[in-house]
């Protein structure tokens, strides 16, 4: 293994999920929904499958449904207009789309700015373009992004921001506020910013804001999105760049030499998944919060300090007013206690100590399989 990736083990998702699968625990650690996507989506995947469409290399941007659909999204949601053959590109999820972005937009040397805990594939893509990350620490109770401690970050080698709102695993939601603010900083800096919208679909309180919309903001940033958190089909990993045709190329020029292309019939499927009613994005909302709030009242009955997510399908607790100081052993511990599996979340800091008692756990699972796990873990008190 090079110097640049001996820092980074196997994810905390493959060991927790191996865990849960050792211990027959039930696996609120994963972020992935146990229940699959819908049923007319899932038909036209098996459709473009049978019809022999996507069979065989789709064109490397992406299939024109699928562009096509995208921008279609990105008029509907937030009335941006973009071009589906110049503006768009397809990825293998939105694990490919960062990947790419580092590869194709950093030099090694360039220092990149994210706000930790941050998702772990952000420390090791930057790695892998030989960059390097300067982590800005979200703090509990809200997890805030401290705006001058940003300003102070910038140096003359910052090049990129990457940003993720909303924000796993905190459940933090950029406001329009915080988000013009930084967006000012970036054009005065003359930064790019790479943004991970994953969990655009996925906001309780107050209201997803591309960063792409605001001003001076269109041809600097990279807006990433993916099929598997709105749809809820983590495993087919169709994801999708939007940005100018300058950026959409520079990733592209990447991407190509990572998959070339990828999950043909899948891509047919994912335009039809897009164009679904707006009471489908709705709908899956509502479900999710009313989720949010099952399982974050169960985990305070059950003793641990919740952080009420904004957004995603994650809640972030603190541990210690459970007697325990160290979210890492306790959660190797919790399947042998009471058959959970959750994560702890100072996997995702760089700062030594930061987020040390938080344990995040996913609820993105049947009501009860939350109330099952809720009725464990009271059994911790
Ligand atoms: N995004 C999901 C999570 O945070 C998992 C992704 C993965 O397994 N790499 O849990």
């Amino acid at each position: 293994l090079n110097r640049r990736l001996t820092e980074f083990g196997s994810t905390i998702f493959a060991e927790m999920s191996a865990l849960a699968v050792r211990t027959g625990a039930i696996n609120l650690g994963q972020g992935f929904p146990d229940t699959d996507g819908p049923e007319p989506v899932r038909e036209a995947a098996v459709r473009a499958l049978r019809d022999g469409r996507g069979n065989q290399y789709p064109p490397g941007p992406g299939v024109p449904e699928l562009r096509a659909a995208v921008t279609e999204h990105q008029r509907r949601f937030y009335g941006l207009a973009f071009d589906p053959d110049t503006e768009v590109l397809v990825t293998a999820g939105a694990t490919e789309a960062i990947a790419a972005s580092m590869l194709a937009l950093l030099e090694p040397g360039d220092e990149v700015i994210a706000f930790e805990p941050f998702y772990d594939s952000y420390a090791a893509s930057i790695a892998m373009a030989g960059a390097t990350r300067v982590p800005l620490t979200l703090r509990a109770p809200d997890f805030r992004p401290d705006l001058d401690a940003l300003r102070d970050a910038i140096t003359p080698r910052t090049r990129l921001l990457l940003l993720n709102s909303p924000h796993n695993p905190t459940g933090m939601v950029l406001t329009r506020d915080e988000l013009t603010a930084i967006a000012a900083l970036a054009v005065e800096h003359d930064l790019l910013v790479v943004t991970d919208e994953v969990y655009e679909h996925l906001v309780f309180d107050g209201e997803h804001v591309p960063l792409i919309s605001l001003p001076g903001m269109r041809d600097r940033t990279v807006s990433i999105s993916s099929s598997g958190k709105t749809f809820s089909f983590t495993g087919w990993k169709v994801g999708w760049v939007t940005a100018c045709p300058a950026l959409v190329t520079a990733v592209r020029t990447a991407k190509q030499y990572l998959t070339y292309v990828s999950a043909g019939p899948f891509q047919y499927a994912v335009a039809e998944a897009l164009r679904l009613p707006d009471a489908y994005f709705a709908d899956f909302r509502e479900d999710l919060r009313a989720k949010r709030d099952l399982l974050s009242g169960g985990l305070a009955d059950a003793g641990f300090e919740v952080f009420r997510p904004q957004g995603t399908y994650f809640v972030t607790t603190d541990i210690t007013a459970l007697g325990e100081k160290d979210g890492v052993p306790f959660c190797l511990g919790l399947p042998e206690r009471c058959g959970v599996v959750a994560v702890p979340t100072s996997v995702f800091y760089d700062t030594p100590d930061a987020g040390r008692s938080h344990v995040r756990f996913a609820f993105c699972k049947k009501p009860e399989v939350l109330r099952e796990a809720a009725e464990r873990l009271r059994g911790l008190r």
